[in-house]
């Protein structure tokens, strides 16, 4: 390793000698579980988080009375059982203990540079990565693990800047008081759109709901077991489709009797929704639904079946993009919400840049963090044997980006574990493919990297 007066001789002054680490961004549930798998795996690693604490989404990113969606078993990291005394769906706040726990039962703390935000990350054509910190600080690393979650980039419709009540995203969602006593409309029928349409139930002066399209809503729990805990995670896709179908039908009835639209796609082609709550408030009055907005006229909001009301506030619960503000723009490109990586984290034009968590596992996400934080540190070892960008070498040998930004976990798992056990084949085919990875590949690789190591080049997304 260079002394910090050799770092900074190349690289610059103020540039600490932090190149031979791997930089984990963020103290999320992914980004510690990272943490966890490279200190077992004797990878060096930095580790820096944004606010002051551990937990991610669990710690900042919730409401107050948010609980889980998916299972405390399909939630929990498999290698650290949540408490016993947990319930099935456990709240925001066992939550964020149950990831503090996690941080301290592995010695993870001490390393974590808490309220240091990630400002930049570029690649060098020398293969290392400049990255640039809040504070002012840089640094140079030899590698990068993006783990700055899915939750926090807002999305919203276009027409809400018509609105002249108040808008509110579903993150910026904390506690029933915002909602006490005003006339809400909350948008969207995701996980987060039907707690907040049942939260607005409770305590708003009034509280509709509009759907732009049909969802396929499942019971929370069916015969007193967390619904997702019945699926039988290998059976064909037809029948967990077919058997969940029948057991909506018997639990629920038919949407249309409470007024909802029947979704057009395939049940799990999109993010399932998990919801019992809403169909109480459907069924006393509490929640009425709505089509879609097609007009704006100051606080008055007209739909597709012609009726219109007046609100004090609109909810929109209409999701997040995916973003990476810290790279440079199109160096992770993302296709229509997909992003473009092969193994699910590696892009074929760089080493060591590893990105966890660009997709949304179906069910609970704990059982897939362990294989795929265990899976980059063997790969990060992998990589430091192999001149070509692994990524690089999984395109060569046919892998594709997944196509859609849904995954189920168990292919997912069942594929990251092969990572880890196909560690000397990939090393093998590595060494064969090794004369493809030609002067002139490498020439143009480093020609892609020069406008990305200018600075005033660079633009963010
Ligand atoms: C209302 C709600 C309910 C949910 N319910 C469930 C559920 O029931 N089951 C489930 O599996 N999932 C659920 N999720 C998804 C949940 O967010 C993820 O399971 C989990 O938090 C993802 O972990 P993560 O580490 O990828 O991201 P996060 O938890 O978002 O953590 C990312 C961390 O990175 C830090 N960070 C970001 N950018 C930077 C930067 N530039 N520099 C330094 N640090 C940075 C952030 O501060 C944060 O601490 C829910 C989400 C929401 C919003």
């Amino acid at each position: 390793m260079w002394s910090d007066r050799e770092v900074g001789r190349r690289y610059g002054a103020g540039v600490s000698a932090t190149e031979d680490q791997h930089l984990i961004i963020g103290a999320g549930p992914l980004g510690l579980a990272v943490a966890k798998a490279l200190k077992e795996q004797r990878v060096p690693y930095r580790h820096v988080e944004a606010t002051d604490h551990v937990g991610g989404n669990w710690a900042h990113g919730v409401y107050e009375t948010a609980h889980i969606i998916s299972s405390r078993k399909t939630t929990q990291y498999p290698d650290f059982p949540m408490p016993e005394s947990y319930p099935d769906f456990p709240s925001g706040a066992q939550m964020r203990a149950y990831y503090e726990d996690f941080t301290d039962a592995h010695a993870l703390r001490a390393a974590i540079e808490f309220e240091r935000a990630v400002t930049s990350v570029r690649p060098r054509s020398d293969e290392l990565w400049d990255v640039d910190f809040g504070d002012g600080t840089s640094a140079v690393h030899k590698g990068v693990v993006v783990c700055n979650g899915h939750h926090w980039a807002k999305r919203f419709p276009p027409w809400v800047a018509q609105f002249e009540g108040e808008v509110l995203h579903s993150k910026d969602y904390k506690r029933p008081a915002q909602l006490e006593g005003k006339r809400v409309l909350v948008l969207g029928g995701g996980n987060s759109g039907c707690d907040l349409a049942s939260e607005a139930a409770r305590v708003s002066s009034s509280a509709d709901w509009s759907l732009r399209r049909g969802y396929w809503f499942m019971p929370k729990t069916l015969f007193g077991v967390p619904s997702i805990e019945l699926m039988n995670p290998y059976a064909p896709m037809w029948l967990q489709r077919l058997v969940m179908r029948l057991l909506i039908r018997l639990s629920i009835g038919k949407y249309a009797d409470y007024g909802l639209p029947h979704p057009t796609h395939r049940m799990f082609d999109a993010h399932p929704t998990i919801n019992s709550e809403v169909f109480h408030y459907l069924q006393h009055g509490r929640l009425r639904p709505r089509p879609d907005v097609v007009s704006i006229d100051g606080s008055t909001i007209a739909f597709t079946d012609g009726a219109s009301a007046e609100y004090d506030a609109v909810v929109c619960a209409t999701g997040y993009d995916l973003a990476f503000p810290f790279l440079p723009e199109g160096l992770v490109p993302v296709d229509d919400k997909v992003a473009q990586l092969y193994g699910g984290m590696l892009r074929p034009d760089y080493r060591h840049l590893y990105i966890f968590g660009a997709y949304q596992v179906r069910y609970g996400i704990g059982p897939v963090i362990r294989p795929g934080a265990l899976a980059i540190a063997h790969l990060a070892k992998l990589q430091d044997e192999l001149p070509m960008p692994l990524g690089w070498l999984l395109k060569e040998m046919g892998s594709k980006p997944p196509t859609s930004h849904l995954i189920g976990p168990f292919e997912t798992i069942r594929a990251l574990e092969r990572v880890v056990k196909w560690v000397p084949a990939l090393r093998r085919m590595g060494k064969r493919y090794s004369s493809r990875w030609t002067a002139q590949e490498r020439e143009v690789a480093a020609r892609r990297l020069q406008p990305l190591t200018n600075a005033d080049e660079v633009t963010t997304v």
